[in-house]
């Protein structure tokens, strides 16, 4: 029997990262070419491959009980996620999938601020956020919705700026459009349906969310090993970045050094490594950590 059904992305830029993180959970699927519904190894889970702009809907409607979208997507169908009418909801942020959606113009068009859109048709994919962006910031411009490459718009005429997602901004540049106003933060979310599930299914998605929280807490996290002078102990510990209690221990044949253990929150870089050598330390090293129960 199928307990829960998970909606992502079929193919794009969220698809990879998004099985990535439920195969580190735990969740392993066995992917199909032209399958819509995946069934899990050893779990009665369910996914759903579907273009991300349906994903919304099929949280919402319950056809899926969990989905991974982004954020952008998420407010353009179903308007803000943090009202408390909205029909699905968010429950946790994923730290991949990071744009953000900007107001850009082309160089020659005057700028001042985001009045200066006032009167133009802006071309964009998110008409909806883009409306409430404009309303609520007195600006009478008017909104184009394109499907497609919205760059392109005010080079052939359909539109005098855009507003679009953008990440490093290259794309932007290279089309001699100008960056000004961000009217929102993007990354990729999981989301999950207001309607009211069965006790199975809830304690499924509890399951999954403190998975979720140990993986992506030690996606940076580092555990980091060396020996040290006994007396420079409290000198190292400040040295390791987020580091709560290290594990001192005695090494066999040298009473004046100790063996030290501790997890970093963060990532360990080389500046690091060199200061704790200057420190007193030596053999040091760093390890990757897969997951974490706190
Ligand atoms: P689909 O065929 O599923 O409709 P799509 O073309 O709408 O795909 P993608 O381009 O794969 O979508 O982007 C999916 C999501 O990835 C976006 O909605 C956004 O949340 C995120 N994203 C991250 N960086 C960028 C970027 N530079 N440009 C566009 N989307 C980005
Ligand atoms: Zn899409």
């Amino acid at each position: 029997m199928t307990n829960i059904r998970i909606a992502i992305q079929k193919s794009g830029r969220l698809s990879e990262k998004c099985l990535d993180l439920l195969g580190k959970c735990g969740l392993q699927f066995e992917m199909h070419k032209r399958m819509l519904i995946i069934r899990a190894k050893d779990h009665p889970v369910e996914l759903m491959l579907v273009r991300d702009d349906d994903i919304p809907h099929y949280v919402r409607d319950g056809v899926c009980q969990l989905g991974i979208v982004g954020l952008n997507e998420l407010e353009e169908k179903t308007g803000c996620s943090q009202a408390p009418e909205s029909p699905v909801r968010v429950i946790r942020t994923l730290g991949f999938g990071h744009c953000r959606l900007s107001l850009a113009h082309p160089k020659g068009m005057a700028y001042e601020d985001a009045s200066s859109y006032a009167g133009k048709r802006i071309g964009t994919s998110y008409p909806n956020i883009l409306q409430r962006f404009l309303d609520k910031n007195s600006i009478d411009a008017k909104a184009v919705e394109i499907t497609g490459s919205v760059e392109v718009t005010p080079s052939i005429g359909v539109a005098d700026a855009i507003c679009d997602l953008v990440s490093t901004g290259s794309t932007l540049i290279s089309n001699g459009l100008v960056e000004t106003d961000t009217i929102m933060k993007s990354e990729a979310v999981l989301v999950r349906s207001k309607r009211e599930l069965k006790p199975e299914q809830e304690e499924f998605i509890a399951k999954l969310l403190q998975r979720i929280e140990g993986t992506l807490k030690a996606r940076n996290a580092k555990y980091i090993m060396m020996n040290a002078p006994k007396s420079s102990i409290e000198t190292i510990s400040e040295l390791i970045p987020g580091m709560e209690q290290p594990t001192v221990m005695p090494l066999m044949t040298d009473n004046d050094k100790v063996a030290i253990h501790a997890v970093a929150q963060e990532d360990v870089v080389w500046e690091t490594m060199e200061k704790l050598k200057l420190a007193g330390a030596s053999s040091i090293l760093v390890m990757p950590i897969e997951k974490i129960v706190e």
